[in-house]
């Protein structure tokens, strides 16, 4: 059967965009449909934007510590609606350049919702198109719980287009983005509150970030609880916002963000005209290469729920345009050792195991560990100290996590991640010559385990 296209991707976010590319330049036919924005929530309410804000929030220090190097640039003032103006325009200039990536490489453009109508035909505009393979990359969407007043929240998809920076935020929940956000918010000097509901944040790293991270937010004003829950939102006749905690404290605020998890985009995707299954939690099921269990069907990105980062979706839309198209070149996508970082201020880098981890998998650990106060900093009145962590197995020598909460955690430990991946022990970090004065050098002066 001739099918109009060899490849269709629902969704032009970061695993589609590539998947279709590439794809396209192998020299398949190849259609991308997308609904919302082009790139998706990385470029559009994600990463870059998100990024952009977290500079911004960093401004109010950079004022403050320019004075103890003698500058004297008067009153700071900050004025919300141009950094989201010139945001916008950033991302409007992005959202061409991700036309013009696909457009130049051939792939056909479809600009609107996509409906799976069998398994090898997709409606978009009313209008029908078969192809040999379809590729779901739809990403997810935030997931805000079913409490009273939930509508008077906000997530980050409205964070980012907000008219005035609110005075008062209650961010809710715990993970990486809900730590972004109370640092945006805080840095840009609203009085920021953070609720979450387990005993502390960012579960999964590891636990000497996480308080060192707590410590240093508290510094910075952020007002922390933990084993917290917001029970009900009340709008007041002013517009203020009362949040009922489950313990009967109430928070005013102008703004209650959540950030309580993302769950799949699957909305009117048309899966129950499929075999595609979904997991427990409710995202698609794939094997290891990407292939649902309806055969024409694959799904990538974070609509699998495997590991919803950017680069992770990029690898994943590269490998399934090689297997399909370029089997020579293909390589299954490897998730060991994936660095990541969390744009808090300050930034954590992570890569490798957390020391739960490490010690939980029979692992005989020796820890280093270095605190201190970074060089930029000791002429300025903050306190803000930086935390840098080496987990060494103790048989093999082999570096096997490194952890980093200061500033540019994500820039150093990207580098530091490439010698994870070839196998560096900590013998090789010992000889590495350090780049003096840096921060980084440290990383290959940690002489002494602490103790145990
Ligand atoms: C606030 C925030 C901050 C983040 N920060 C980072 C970060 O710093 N680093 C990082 O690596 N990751 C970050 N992420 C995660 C990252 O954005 C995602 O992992 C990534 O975008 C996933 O790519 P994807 O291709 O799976 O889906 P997406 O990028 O979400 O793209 C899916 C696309 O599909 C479209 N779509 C959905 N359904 C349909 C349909 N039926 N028809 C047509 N189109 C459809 C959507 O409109 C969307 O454009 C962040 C996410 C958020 C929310």
């Amino acid at each position: 059967m001739a099918f109009d296209f060899d490849l269709f991707v629902i969704g032009a976010g970061s695993g589609g965009v590539r998947a279709a590319r590439f794809a396209a330049g192998f020299g398949a036919r190849v259609a991308v449909a997308e609904s919302r924005y082009l790139g998706g929530t990385c470029v559009n309410v994600g990463c870059v934007p998100k990024k952009l804000l977290v500079y911004g929030a960093h401004y109010s220090e950079d004022f403050e510590q320019a004075r103890g190097f003698g500058w004297n640039a008067g009153e700071p003032s900050f004025d919300w609606p141009t950094l989201i103006a010139n945001k916008n325009r950033e991302i409007e200039r992005l959202n061409g350049i991700y036309r013009n990536l696909l457009v130049n490489s051939g792939v056909t453009l479809l600009e609107g919702h996509a409906r799976i109508l069998d398994p090898h035909k997709v409606e978009v505009n009313g209008k029908a198109y078969s192809a040999a393979n379809i590729l779901v990359a739809t990403g997810g969407w935030p997931q805000v719980p079913d409490i009273p007043g939930k509508e008077h929240a906000i997530t980050s998809n409205e964070a980012f287009f907000l008219k005035q920076l609110p005075r008062r935020v209650l961010v809710v929940g715990g993970g990486y983005i809900a730590v972004e956000f109370a640092s945006i918010f805080n840095g840009m000097g609203a009085q920021t509150t953070q609720v979450y509901r387990g005993p502390l944040f960012l579960r999964g790293f590891d636990q000497g970030v996480r308080e060192h991270l707590r410590d240093e937010l508290t510094k910075k004003g952020i007002d922390l609880r933990f084993n917290s829950e917001v029970t009900r939102i009340d709008k007041q006749a002013d517009g203020t916002l009362a949040a009922t905690l489950k313990d009967g404290a109430v928070i005013q605020a102008d703004c209650v963000f959540y950030a309580t998890g993302r769950r799949p985009m699957l909305d009117n995707l048309g899966l129950e005209n499929t075999a595609v299954k979904l997991g427990k939690d409710g995202f698609i099921e794939v094997d290891d290469e990407y292939r649902t269990a309806e055969p024409s069907i694959l799904a990538i990105g974070d609509v699998i729920g495997r590991v919803p980062l950017t680069p992770v979706a990029l690898a994943e839309g590269m490998a399934v345009a090689r297997r399909l198209f370029r089997p020579e070149e293909y390589r299954k996508v490897d998730y060991q050792l994936i660095p990541t970082a969390v744009f808090s201020l300050p930034n954590i880098g992570t890569v490798g195991m957390t020391t739960e981890e490490a010690r939980a998998a029979g692992h005989e650990v020796k820890l280093y560990e270095s605190r201190f106060r970074p060089m930029k900093l000791t002429l300025t009145e903050s306190q803000e100290r930086t935390l840098m962590k080496l987990i060494v197995d103790a048989k093999t020598d082999r570096v096997l996590g490194v952890h980093m909460v200061g500033p540019d955690a994500g820039e150093i430990v990207q580098g530091i991640a490439i010698a994870l991946k070839a196998g560096a022990t900590k013998q090789v970090f010992d000889e590495t010559i350090g780049i003096h004065p840096t921060a980084a050098e440290e990383f290959v002066t940690l002489r002494t385990p602490v103790a145990q």
